[in-house]
């Protein structure tokens, strides 16, 4: 079984959000098991390749745009491990990287379009290598669809992972004709551009041979109009072709410097000294929060209500974060207010070191999101023995539970967020505590369960695909999805 895995970004060469570590880790912990993993990526300017050996290799032909573009394949390989990394390189579409690349505009639909032809060219160019083509996000949408039309029923099965389903990548209807997708070709396509727009994560989901998300909970979840939104009635569509995989963590990416034995002492230094550092009371239980400031995603508006609960029950919040300006200023003034200054630090930047301290000195830490995919932030603060409070969404729910290694409430409203808080500082500096402490630095997320499920299910959508194919074949139709 041989597995193309494509995707905007890979860790530590490319890393503009999340996504990068997913794809930077997962074929490591696949290569353990024995599964044959590459990896395909667009090569940015912004790629960090200082101490990697980099090798030059063909140069691809791709027809886009009604021109003959030149994208030149160079190969690496991810650190300590035989897994392949491919490069695509190309001076005119893979100039923007950075920043920006997570964000959905036109520019970076059309970068995405071209990476998705550029892709499917490489996979022609190594005729029958591949197994099966994992994609990601929307940014991989159309590659389904151009695989049918240049090899045919032949063709290697695909597997979607959907990361993140409010990223959809809406681009101009033109970008089709660019990369070759004519009208009659794909009935879906036709619909979609009834009013002028492409959706390429819509076109992903429905063309793939089947779709994973990063936690079982939000594979369930996106069926509904709440979390699945617009895409919501096409993801029932694919009911039974849809599973749910836990993203992993690194953990050599977060160095803890205690244990089981001294976690106390050492995480009383801690909160000891980010105490001093955001002028808190080291006696009062501090409540840690850090996260992109997006209003849609991470249940601010939830938060902000709650400040004054926190408040009140003579406990103290410290908040890293970054994002919507209206909200960085919203809720900086609300720190200068006299009743929440002494017990409130708002800290607008971000800081991987500073998120390192506040998660191993903080008492708790808040995820009141309203939806989360899988979520990194409880994982990270469990194995830093920082009880988390979350919303039981997505991977939120599939990783804390309720009183045993943390505190979770149902319903996403600062009503439910503040009994929840109430309920953790009840039993806060007793047994329980330590109980719930040491539970949440015990609890295992490494990428090797999540490793060999992925295992699993390549080997389910690749007997998938041949039955596909087979009931094709017999019915003598060509596919026309
Ligand atoms: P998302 O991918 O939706 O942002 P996750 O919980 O999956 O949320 O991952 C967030 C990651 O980003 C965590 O590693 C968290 O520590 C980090 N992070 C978020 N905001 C900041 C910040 N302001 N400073 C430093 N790290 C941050």
């Amino acid at each position: 079984m041989k597995i193309l895995l494509a995707a905007s970004e890979v860790a530590p060469i490319i890393k503009i959000g999340g996504l990068g570590d997913v794809v930077g880790s997962l074929p490591l912990a696949l290569e353990k098991i024995g599964v044959d993993v590459d990896v395909i990526v667009p090569f940015y300017p912004i790629a960090k390749t200082e101490g990697l050996k980099i090798y030059k290799g063909i140069d691809l032909e791709i027809p886009f745009g009604g021109k003959t573009e030149v994208v030149t394949v160079y190969k690496t390989k991810l650190t300590d491990s035989d897994v392949d990394v491919i490069l695509l390189q190309n001076a005119n579409y893979f100039r923007l990287g950075g920043k920006s690349a997570f964000a959905d505009d036109i520019s970076e639909t059309e970068m995405f379009v071209f990476f998705d032809r550029a892709v499917v060219e490489f996979i022609k160019s190594k005729y029958n290598t591949y197994d099966l083509i994992h994609c990601n996000d929307w940014h991989t949408g159309l590659i389904t669809h151009l695989l049918t039309d240049e090899i045919g029923k032949t063709r290697p099965a695909t597997l979607l992972t959907v990361h993140n389903l409010s990223y959809q990548g809406v681009g101009d209807e033109d970008l089709l004709q660019d990369v070759g997708i004519v009208p009659g070709a794909h009935r879906l396509i036709d619909w979609d551009i009834q009013d002028s727009d492409v959706n390429l994560m819509l076109h992903g989901v429905t063309s793939t041979d089947f779709v994973s998300t990063v936690s079982p909970t939000y594979a369930k979840e996106i069926l509904f109009k709440d979390i699945g939104g617009t895409l919501a009635e096409v993801m029932q569509s694919r009911v039974g072709r849809i599973e749910g995989i836990l993203n992993g963590i690194n953990y050599q990416q977060f160095p803890r410097s205690y244990d089981l034995e001294n976690w106390k002492e050492a995480k009383a230094e801690m909160k000891s000294k980010i105490a001093d550092e955001f002028a808190l009371d080291p006696n009062k239980p501090i409540f840690g929060f850090i996260s992109r400031l997006d209003p849609n995603q991470k249940g601010l508006d939830v938060l902000y209500e709650s400040i004054e609960h926190i408040v009140e029950s003579d406990a103290q919040l410290l908040l890293l974060g970054t994002g919507a300006k209206d909200w960085e200023s919203k809720l900086e003034k609300l720190a200068q207010d006299p009743k929440y200054k002494e017990n409130v630090s708002i800290n607008i930047k971000f800081d991987v070191k500073m998120a390192e301290r506040i998660y191993q000195g903080s008492d708790y830490l808040l995820v009141p999101s309203r939806f989360e995919p899988c979520g990194l932030i409880q994982m990270i603060s469990m194995h830093y023995g920082t009880p988390p409070v979350v919303h039981a969404t997505g991977g939120l729910k599939d990783t804390v539970i309720d009183g045993q290694n943390g505190f979770t409430y149902k319903l996403h409203s600062s009503k439910d967020l503040n009994d929840a808080i109430t309920r953790s500082l009840e039993i806060f500096g007793t047994k329980e505590y330590d109980k719930i402490v040491q539970n949440a630095m015990l609890a295992d997320f490494s990428w090797d369960e999540s490793a060999k499920k992925y295992k699993e299910l390549y080997e389910k959508v690749i007997d998938i695909r041949k039955r596909d194919m087979n009931f094709v074949n017999a019915r003598g139709e060509e596919e026309n999805g």
